[in-house]
């Protein structure tokens, strides 16, 4: 049997330790961290995400803000509330929940953010400071992914990580955490997206394959090296009435009979998806404790 990386386990670790840290800043008479969120419009999705990160941010001793505007807002309005939250002293971190509404440019109001206060690490400035293996908040996804690398002290120097999907939100950042000098890291890397030839063939040759492609159960076992550690980003629901809610969740890759080839592999449900959110509380307390800019 492979090790199943657990990402809910390792999740609660990590608000746990970052619960203990708030303790002691309490008890230092410090500044108590604190996250504002703004959310535009009522898509249902986007109101359960929000609403788990300051649920989260209270159960860990955080204070938030919810900023909610209509998707009628318009864009000067919405980049003037970001200014108004990047002039805050007293707000540490700040998200903008996407997707926005069509008439708002993503690009305009994710450079209008502070960098200082990125805490997605979606801003141009900490991607580019993480590129160059400079501190910086690291987006939720990849962090999680490198924190669970870590936490199973799973081998990466000199290892071929091949990473299937290139998106600005996993794949490419994936691909550059994974070829830095450090740990984990110092990988050999291959970037593998919808133009690739023989990535069957590829994919055989990693040693850790992490897969982030949106396509349910893509990966099956005959393109899995044997003893390669498999980390698997994709969540699908996919209909199933023995369920009580009608649904399951599947990920990228066809667990089952991969696992049985893998020596490490993280579920779906359970794997990646419950470290976001620590990631963001993390990033939240490094804002906090000024740990990244200084
Ligand atoms: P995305 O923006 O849709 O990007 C998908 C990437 O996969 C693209 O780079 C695309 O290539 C590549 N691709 C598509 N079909 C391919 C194929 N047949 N062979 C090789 N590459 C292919 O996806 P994303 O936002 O990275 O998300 C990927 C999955 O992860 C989704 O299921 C999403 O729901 C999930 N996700 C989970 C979490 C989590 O917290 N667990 C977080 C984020 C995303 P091109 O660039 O050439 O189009």
């Amino acid at each position: 049997m492979p090790t199943i990386i657990d990402g809910k386990k390792t999740s609660q670790d990590i608000k746990n330790e970052i619960a203990a840290r708030v303790a002691e800043i309490k008890s230092e008479g410090g500044k108590i961290p604190h996250l504002a969120a703004i959310l535009v419009g009522n898509d249902g999705a986007s109101q359960t995400y929000v609403g788990a990160k300051v649920k989260a941010c209270h159960e860990i001793g955080f204070e938030s803000t919810l900023v909610r505007m209509e998707d009628t807002v318009s864009e000067e309005e919405l980049l003037a509330k970001v200014e108004e939250i990047n002039e805050n002293p007293d707000i540490d971190g700040l998200i903008v929940q996407l997707p926005l509404p069509k008439h708002i440019s993503v690009e305009k109001v994710t450079d209008k953010i502070k960098p200082e206060k990125d805490v997605d690490g979606f801003t141009p400035a900490n991607v580019g400071r993480m590129a160059l293996n400079w501190p910086a908040y690291v987006a939720a996804t990849p962090y999680g992914i490198v924190e669970l690398l870590k936490r199973y002290q799973i081998e990466t120097s000199g290892k071929h990580c091949v990473v299937i999907g290139r998106s600005h939100i996993v794949g490419s950042p994936m691909s550059i955490l994974m070829a830095r000098n450090g740990y984990p890291g110092n990988a050999t890397v291959t970037l593998t997206h919808s133009r690739t030839q023989n990535l069957k063939e590829i994919a055989q040759t990693a040693d850790i394959l992490i897969v982030a492609l949106g396509k349910p159960e893509f990966v099956t076992a005959d393109m899995v090296k044997p003893g390669a550690v498999v980390i698997d980003v994709g969540i699908h629901r996919v209909e199933d009435s023995s369920k009580k809610s009608g649904f399951r969740l599947i990920g990228d890759v066809k667990f089952d009979e991969v696992a049985e080839k893998a020596s490490a592999i993280t579920p779906v449900p359970g794997g990646v998806g419950p470290m976001t959110i620590a990631s963001l509380l993390y990033n939240t307390l490094l804002a906090a404790e000024r740990k990244v800019y200084g």
